[in-house]
């Protein structure tokens, strides 16, 4: 059996990735494990503990640390966020491939722990529609939108290190390319295993 393949999403705040792994995680067809991550971030109205994230305290967090829990972890806006490693590895050997969301300090992290990991960067198609959207969205205050714009350029001179990237215009047409790209890297990496398990 072919091991999983582990995809990582990362794109500054706005671009829409998350609705994006939503979308291809309720398309059964697709067979990818989203990873519920740890944060000691307070939960948003409409989030489910367990579901959105396992949130958790500082404390605990530290000590899942501290007794190698984490495939990776970063701070992000003062909070902690992490993948848990047992979840990510148990399904990756079950065949199973696992998607995580994270931002660029972890993703880059996974990508030195599993340099077979595939990484997709999301992005937006202006920056005037990127300020449009964390706006629409109505979360942030315009102080807090300018940080995320800050952010938001940083991410982008990082966006090189990744294996692919996407750019979310429309909706539907960017799900749909990283749909057709996780499906193109799957049958790779399925055929390159049969490669290696053949007698010639
Ligand atoms: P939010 O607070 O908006 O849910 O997430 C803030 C950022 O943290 C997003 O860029 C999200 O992708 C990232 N993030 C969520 N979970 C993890 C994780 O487990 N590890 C890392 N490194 N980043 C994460």
């Amino acid at each position: 059996m072919s091991r999983g393949v582990l995809f990582v999403m990362s794109g500054p705040s706005g671009t829409g990735k998350g609705t994006i792994c939503e979308r291809l995680i309720a398309n059964a067809d697709n067979n990818v494990f989203l990873s519920v991550s740890s944060t000691t971030r307070e939960m948003r109205k409409g989030e489910t503990d367990g579901v959105t994230y396992n949130y958790t305290t500082v404390e605990k967090f530290e000590k899942m640390i501290a007794d190698g829990e984490m495939l990776e972890y970063a701070k992000y806006g003062g909070n902690y966020y992490g993948t848990p490693k047992k979840a990510v590895a148990d399904m990756l050997s079950a065949g199973r491939s696992v998607l995580l969301e994270i931002e660029v300090q972890g993703a880059l992290k996974v990508k030195d722990i599993f340099p077979d990991a595939v990484l997709m960067f999301v992005v937006p198609p202006s920056m005037a529609e990127l300020k449009k959207r964390l706006t629409e969205r109505g979360r942030e205050t315009d102080e807090q939108i300018k940080e995320r714009m800050e952010t938001a350029k940083w991410e982008f001179t990082k966006s090189p290190l990744y294996s692919r990237i996407f750019v979310n215009d429309s909706l539907d047409d960017c799900v749909k390319e990283v749909e057709d790209a996780m499906r193109e890297e799957t049958e790779k990496r399925g055929l390159i295993d049969k490669l290696i398990s053949e007698n010639y």
